[in-house]
């Protein structure tokens, strides 16, 4: 547990921009900053951050939210885990307390994992540099391959020691879930209550994810009788194709460059980052997938693969180039002379060297698919046109327009192939994907319609006959659903305006919120909200009003003191400017005056404004949360008010009309429910007596619904369903 005021420290600290920065690069665009979002796969950006309100938004998926939420999403951890990521981020000190052997047990099986994970992470670094074993053998093998303790400290890499259960006896004598051990595929179960280390005996690259915990593990041996690498099998907290090595310590870099090199090996990973080439990354010894590579798109969308020059390594790196493109990615490709691989070049070269390399050598796909290709059929014109083939296949992959017909002309070029007939088979060859992926999204369609009739089948009523009774949703039930889309109008103003000054009419009181209006309003009519989670939202807005006038006369101390200063400041610099007529001067102050006045009005009005929408969009409770951020970015189903003037008013300004509007919907929808619960009743009854109370009371609803409706007048607009 957390206490409130360090939760409150640690929300006040997160800066939206700062923590999405962290896994989507950002660039600003108006006052919001946009990126690819991170949540689903996309070539164009849809993610959209807004630092005022300190909220993140996916418009295309709709993922998104409070710091809070995101690091919770993206890094799947739990609430508290995500408050003390972001506590970390920002150097503010939690004070946690010690696990109860039941409080271990009662982790979910993911954090267990990854606590152990952990532990072996360190326990492997604690062997490499502290025990006699573990540097006589694994860091002396480390310093051979001139990996510096720098590096080795930055990768955390570690040595497993050479003894069938030494880690498997130190977790569990420290209180660690033997199941935890076995699922992170540390050790491996001996059936007889015991377990054998997997990794014993060799040097240990632990895999981090993108937010640097220890997800797998993968090992060399340092014999040559054995299998060079064991890894970590797959896991819940380990799927192998969605993870790149060094991911984690790569990233700033990537981003900063705006480019990410791909080489295959751990230990090539390692190397190139001690060169100083920091921005590498390896797929982890599988092929290139689809995931890694939107996985990098997320840092930059120039790739340079770096892959060994043997046959196996150009195969792999024709495959890696199809896969990259389609992305959007501005592909190319590094050989290095040959005999070398990243890690052995960059031994022999300093970074200056390497770099200097990679600029004289490094081509796009199009010439290394030319170099590739042509060497090997020399002039046989059949094989020559089927190397244009594939040059062909790989242009149509790419998603933009302007980039396939730069890469046409080259290819013209390069190959000597009149441009407009490459244009004409590119042209065809795009015209075949699109037919597959039609189908395929086709065929994805008709199964989803497939499995919605089949739900459809259930809700259809059923007659039974034992019980004589329909099988079906109550009325009564239904009836209430039907005002959840009117509570709901309601509760968006409430989050979106809650705290802000509120009047209505000619009045003057202007120092009441929005908020106290609408509670008192319902308290008035007796009315409150029936959605049990809106229920919820609303106290707790209510219990935030106290918190928020005090915080409103802080806010409003500090600002006056800015406003003094800023005055100060400026009524000096107008003095210095020159020799000003007094009019000049008395003028230049008057304008100066006005504008920190207006900036000063705006800050506030902003304070207000998200104060209710911050706290509630990183409340603890999730269903609190996320109900506050489908609010949050909802439109207004009535925001559309046209003045007398024809003007487009936003729902800020016209809160006066929006807000009542809204009530009064709502009311009226509540009179329609209880008219339609009284028909009801009267169909069934077959009392006189009851019957006649029945109409009345009908009638009377009709009479009140009648009222509603002058004291608004004839703005009677329906929010959508
Ligand atoms: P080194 O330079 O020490 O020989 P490396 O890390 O450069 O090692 P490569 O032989 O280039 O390794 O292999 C590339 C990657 O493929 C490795 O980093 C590892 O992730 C994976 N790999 C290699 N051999 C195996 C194996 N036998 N089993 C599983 N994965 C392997
Ligand atoms: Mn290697």
């Amino acid at each position: 547990m957390i206490d409130n005021t360090t939760v409150a420290k640690i929300l006040d600290a997160a800066d939206i921009v700062e923590v999405v920065s962290d896994f989507v690069s950002l660039r600003r665009r108006g006052v919001n900053y946009v990126g690819l979002c991170p949540f689903h796969n996309e070539r164009t950006p849809s993610f959209s951050v807004s630092k005022t309100k300190g909220i993140c938004h996916c418009f295309s998926c709709g993922k998104g939210g409070s710091p809070v939420n995101f690091i919770m999403e993206h890094e799947q951890l739990s609430y508290y885990e995500a408050l003390k990521y972001l506590a970390k981020k920002y150097h503010i000190e939690i004070v946690e307390k010690e696990l109860t052997d039941e409080e271990r047990a009662e982790q979910t099986e993911r954090e267990g994992m990854l606590i152990v994970n952990e532990f072996a992470t360190q326990s492997f670094e604690d062997n490499l540099f502290n025990i006699q074993e573990g540097r006589e053998i694994g860091l002396s093998y480390f310093y051979e391959r001139g990996f510096s303790d720098n590096i080795i400290k930055k990768f955390r890499l570690g040595y497993s020691l050479d003894n069938s259960n030494s880690l498997f006896k130190m977790a569990v004598s420290k209180g660690y879930n033997k199941n935890y051990l076995f699922k992170t595929g540390l050790c491996v179960d001996d059936k007889r209550g015991g377990g054998y280390d997997r990794f014993k005996g060799r040097v240990v690259f632990p895999v981090l994810n993108v937010a640097g915990k220890t997800i797998a593990f993968s090992a060399r041996t340092l014999k040559n009788d054995q299998a060079k690498y064991v890894n970590s099998p797959e896991s819940i907290i380990y799927t192998k194709g969605n993870e790149l090595y060094g991911l984690f310590q790569a990233k700033h870099a990537i981003v900063k460059h705006n480019k990410c090199y791909l080489v295959e090996g751990n230990a090539d990973v390692v190397s190139m980052h001690q060169a100083g080439i920091d921005n590498t990354v390896a797929s982890l010894g599988t092929a290139l997938t689809p995931n890694q590579v939107r996985m990098i798109h997320r840092f930059t969308e120039n790739v340079t693969i770096m892959y060994d020059g043997d046959s196996a390594g150009i195969k792999a790196a024709f495959k890696a180039i199809n896969l990259l493109l389609p992305e959007g990615i501005n592909v190319r490709v590094l050989l290095l002379p040959d005999g070398d691989d990243p890690d052995s070049f960059a031994k022999k070269h300093n970074s200056t060297e390497f770099l200097n390399y990679i600029n004289d050598n490094e081509v796009d796909f199009i010439r290394f698919m030319k170099r590739m290709l042509l060497d090997e059929v020399k002039n046989d014109p059949i094989k020559r046109a089927s190397v244009v083939g594939d040059v062909i296949t790989s242009i149509s992959l790419i998603p933009f327009e302007i980039q396939r017909s730069i890469y046409t002309k080259e290819c013209s070029e390069l190959f000597g192939v009149d441009e407009e007939i490459l244009v004409r088979e590119i042209a065809k060859k795009i015209n075949q994907n699109k037919q597959k992926e039609y189908e395929k999204k086709q065929r994805k369609i008709s199964e989803e319609k497939l499995e919605n009739k089949r739900e459809e089948d259930i809700i259809v009523p059923i007659y039974n006959e034992e019980k004589n009774d329909i099988i079906k949703h109550k009325t009564a039930d239904s009836n209430a659903k039907n005002l959840f889309p009117y509570e709901k109008e309601v509760l968006k103003y409430i989050v979106k305006y809650g705290m802000t000054d509120f009047c209505i009419g000619n009045s003057d009181v202007k120092n009441i919120s929005l908020l106290t209006y609408i509670s008192e309003e319902l308290d008035i009519d007796e009315i409150t909200f029936t959605n049990p989670i809106y229920i919820k939202i609303f106290s707790i807005a209510k219990e935030c009003l106290n918190d928020f006038n005090t915080d409103l006369a802080i806010f409003d101390e500090d600002l006056a003191k800015d406003n003094i200063n800023a005055l100060k400041e400026g009524v000096n610099k107008i003095r210095q400017e020159s020799l000003f007529s007094i009019q000049d001067l008395e003028k230049k102050e008057k304008e100066l005056n006005e504008k920190i006045s207006a900036e000063a009005k705006k800050k506030r009005s902003e304070f207000q404004m998200y104060y209710l929408e911050k706290r509630l969009s990183s409340h603890i409770d999730d269903d609190v949360r996320l109900t506050t951020l489908e609010l949050i970015q909802e439109k207004h189903s009535l925001s559309k008010i046209h003045t007398k003037y024809g003007v487009l008013k936003s729902d800020f300004e016209k809160l006066d009309i929006l807000v009542p509007q809204a009530l009064y919907n709502w009311k009226d929808a509540l009179i329609q429910c209880q008219i339609k619960e009284c028909q009801q009743s009267l169909n069934l009854t077959k009392d006189a007596k009851e019957s006649a109370e029945l109409l009345k009371a009908i009638q009377e609803l009709y009479a009140l619904r009648k009222d509603l409706a002058q004291y608004l007048g004839d703005r009677v607009v329906n929010p959508k369903n």
